[in-house]
Parts: C-alpha cells; structure tokens; sequence
C-alpha cells in the first residue's frame, strides 16, 4: 500500500484470514469498481480502511520505475539501489565496448590486485614456497608476474613490438599508466592497445595456471600468436572499428586486413 507490501506490513496470517492463495492477484480484493478486501479480522479491517484513497485504474497494469511515467529499466533499477564507488582512472581499460569478457575480467583482477599471485598463497600458508611459476629464480609477485619475470617480460616485449614500440619494460603500475593516457577515444589505435593489454594478461594468467597444473606452459611465441589472433578476431568482427591505409602496418602486424 503507497508502496509497501501487505505481506511486510501485516504478515502472511493476512492473507490467510483473508482466504486468499498464496498467487491471488490484486483484483481479487477488487469488486465493481471499489477495494472488498473481506472484513473478518481487525487486520483486514485496517488495510480496507489504508485502501481507500488508493485510486483503482481500469487501465491495465504497467511496470514503471519511480512514477508511472518512467518506464522500467534494469539499468535504472540497478543504478537505484548501487552505492556508486569513486571513478578509476583505468576504467576505460576495461570497459570498453570491444571488450573480451573474459579478457577484462582477468585485467580487473590484476588492476585490483586480486589475482591469488603465490607470494599471497604462501602468506596464507597455502604454499611453502613464492618461487615464480615460470621458473625464473624469482618470487612471484603481481609486478613480477606484470611483467618484471624474463618470460611475461619477452611476451609483453613483443606486443609492444607488434603495436610498433620498442622501449624498456615499466613496472605494472607505471605501464597502467602509460596505457591510460595512450588509449583514449574509441580509435583503431585505442582498441588494438586495450585488447593487447587484456589478452596479454589473460594468457599469460592461463600460462601460469597451465604451469602450476601441468607443469609446462606454452614458448612466448605461442602466447604472443594467441593474443594476436584474438585481438584480430575481435577487431573483425565488430562493425564499429574504422581503420585506413595509415594503419596498414599495425593492421599487418596484428593480422587485421
Ligand atoms: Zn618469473
């Protein structure tokens, strides 16, 4: 009643004394034009006298968000009842709408922190031992992992190289960073460096997974060819993505023509 439910306020025996199932619909308390709930507990003498300023419609019944005006959205239900966080300034990384799901699930981990890095399995006495997965000597770190080890190192190397850039290796933050600031707009140039960048951390996150599993993991190269073909895969099939003749190098590279 003005938005709260019979149920919540008066409880399930209401229903009961009032003799209806557990599926009646409102136009079973509804009777030539004016609110017959029955009268046979003060309960229900209450919501009959509630009701009575409670305008019945003869139209049909509508679903609406907030006023009968605004129509109903899950978009607008869910921004309702969110409490909206602060913006990350890595958001346009992730979401954008080329995105690969799973891709950009495993970046968020990373730029979260939250992917289970052996360093915190050790902390949580899960493993003895952090030693990195990829057998480098070192311990294995989110920034090890992104990309200080010599093997994730050498992949992202080789991205970068097919995204025509030859420069030392940042650590993980500073290469968010760096990537925040060159993948702006909804570019050729913007989406080729954002699905290289998840499809990087993905693979190489399925690497260290194949590694700790198996025992093995896939050459660098083989890595490097799957983010490619991904990223190639996701370019052609959208409809969205303009690229010219001054993108034919980076379209050659990546295998997108
Ligand atoms: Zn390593």
């Amino acid at each position: 009643m003005h938005g709260e439910s019979v149920h919540i306020l008066y409880g399930h025996i209401v229903i009961y004394d009032a003799g209806l199932g557990s599926s009646a619909h409102v136009k079973e308390v509804i009777s030539e034009g004016r609110w017959n709930w029955p009268q046979n507990s003060s309960e229900l003498i209450e919501i009959q006298h509630r009701v009575q300023d409670i305008r019945i419609s003869p139209s049909s019944d509508c679903i609406f968000w907030d006023s009968s005006s605004q129509v109903f959205s899950t978009h607008k239900a869910w921004n309702g009842i969110r409490l909206p966080s602060s913006e990350v300034p890595w958001y346009n990384l992730v979401w954008h709408s080329l995105r690969i799901p799973k891709h950009d699930f495993c970046l968020w981990l990373a730029l979260r922190g939250a992917h289970k890095t052996r360093d915190k399995l050790r902390a949580h006495g899960v493993l003895h031992s952090a030693a990195c997965i990829f057998n480098c000597g070192e311990e294995e770190t989110l920034d090890h992992l992104f990309f200080r080890c010599p093997y994730t190192n050498s992949v992202w190397m080789a991205v970068l190289a097919m995204r025509n850039i030859a420069r030392p290796i940042l650590p993980w933050m500073d290469e968010i960073d760096r990537m925040i600031h060159h993948s702006l707009g909804r570019k050729f140039l913007a989406f080729v460096r954002k699905l290289a960048l998840a499809s990087t951390v993905y693979n190489l996150w399925i690497e260290s997974d194949r590694s700790c599993f198996q025992n093995l993991f896939l050459p660098e190269l083989e890595v490097v060819k799957k983010n490619r073909q991904e990223v190639a895969c996701r370019i052609l099939s959208s409809h969205n993505v303009q690229y010219s003749e001054r993108h034919h190098n980076l379209c050659t590279n990546w295998g997108v023509s």
